[in-house]
């Protein structure tokens, strides 16, 4: 039995959603400790809750300390089982990471499966569904994989209510190489309301333009008629050659709109500047992706604390060597090999 410090690197939820992702795909049991140390609310929260529920349920697992504000639990897989799942996180808590806990495993079953996964579609601190959409997918496709995504109405926070499908067939991923982004292509901002006055997405928008100099007709406004709840957000989509980016931001009570766009624009102008394909978000998640398919190679940003968090938790569960090399200053380049 693998035992695990969840207060290690980061000590958020992600130590344990990959432990969990691994240990259903290696086989491997694992005793997690001081869940969600590093967080101001630490233990399992109904988000965590719910992705160790999806990973008991794909696993067909043996669990104990599944509960909420549980701060240890051991984790015992049996069999992985295909199937048409429903998840539901209850509360606003981001859908989409319940999705990446057991999307690996649902591509090394049998058979096909279908996900519905309702809670938080567009939260801080999480891959929003465009991001997944846009961003995390296609890499997951180019990698071999066959799974689509749809979303059936966003959620945000507090009130949550979002719900989307994701279809998996099986397939090995294949090692993705991504050292280039090539021409820049097209560029985008879209700045959604959901019962929270207009004019925060267009003033968003403006001043996200001015900053990144966008034209009129690269500025997308948009109100929610079936909004689940009030929720904003700034999504920038930065398509190239070679990979797409997105960018997110989220209005907050207090938090002026502009403040908002200056810092997506700022995260955009970073990537721009670096000539990197892969921003800092997309790179835990690739390195996850490419330890799976044993292989891989990508240029990006300087690692953070998520980054460097990820290559600690994945070394519990497989042996795959992981070089970083310092091309610039704000350029690395990651080197997967099984
Ligand atoms: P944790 O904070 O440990 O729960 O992990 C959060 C996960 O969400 C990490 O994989 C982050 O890279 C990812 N994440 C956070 N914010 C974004 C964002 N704006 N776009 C894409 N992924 C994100």
């Amino acid at each position: 039995m693998l035992r695990i410090d969840g207060s290690k690197g980061e000590g958020g939820g992600q130590v344990l959603r990959t432990s969990l992702a691994l240990s259903l795909v290696t086989g491997t049991p694992f005793t997690m400790t001081n869940i969600r140390a590093g967080r101001a609310k630490p233990g399992l929260l109904r988000q965590h809750l719910t992705a160790v529920k999806a990973a008991e349920a794909v696993g067909a697992a043996e669990v104990s300390g599944a509960e909420l504000g549980s701060r240890e639990l051991t984790f015992q897989p049996r069999a992985l089982a295909a199937g048409n799942y429903h998840f539901a996180v209850g509360t606003a808590g981001s859908a989409t990471l319940v999705l990446q806990t057991v999307l690996p495993a649902l591509l090394a079953a049998k058979e096909p499966s279908t996900l519905m996964l309702e809670g938080g579609t567009h939260n801080p601190a999480a891959p929003p569904f465009d991001f997944l959409a846009r961003a995390y997918l296609p890499l997951l496709r180019r990698m071999g994989a066959d799974v689509t995504a749809t979303l059936d109405r966003p959620g945000f926070f507090p009130a949550g209510g979002g719900k989307f499908r994701v279809d998996v067939r099986p397939q090995a991923l294949k090692p993705l190489s991504l050292m280039s982004r090539g021409r820049v292509l097209r560029r985008e901002a879209k700045a959604v309301v959901s019962m929270i006055p207009f004019d925060v997405a267009k003033r968003e928008l403006e001043t996200v333009g001015s900053l990144l100099e966008l034209r009129p007709d690269q500025l997308r406004p948009e109100e929610l008629k079936r909004g689940q709840g009030p929720g904003n957000a700034l999504v920038v989509e930065v398509e190239s050659e070679h990979v797409t980016e997105v960018f997110t931001g989220f209005g907050e009570r207090g938090k002026r709109a502009e403040t908002v766009a200056e810092e997506v624009a700022a995260e955009v102008k970073r990537y721009l500047n670096a000539e990197v394909p892969v921003g800092e978000h997309l790179c835990d998640q690739l390195l996850l992706l490419c330890a799976l398919a044993r292989g891989g190679e990508f240029r990006t940003l300087p690692l953070d604390g998520h980054a460097l968090t990820q290559l600690e938790t994945m070394a519990h569960f497989l042996d795959v060597k992981v070089d970083v090399g310092e091309v610039d200053r704000d350029v690395r380049d990651v080197v997967v090999r099984g």
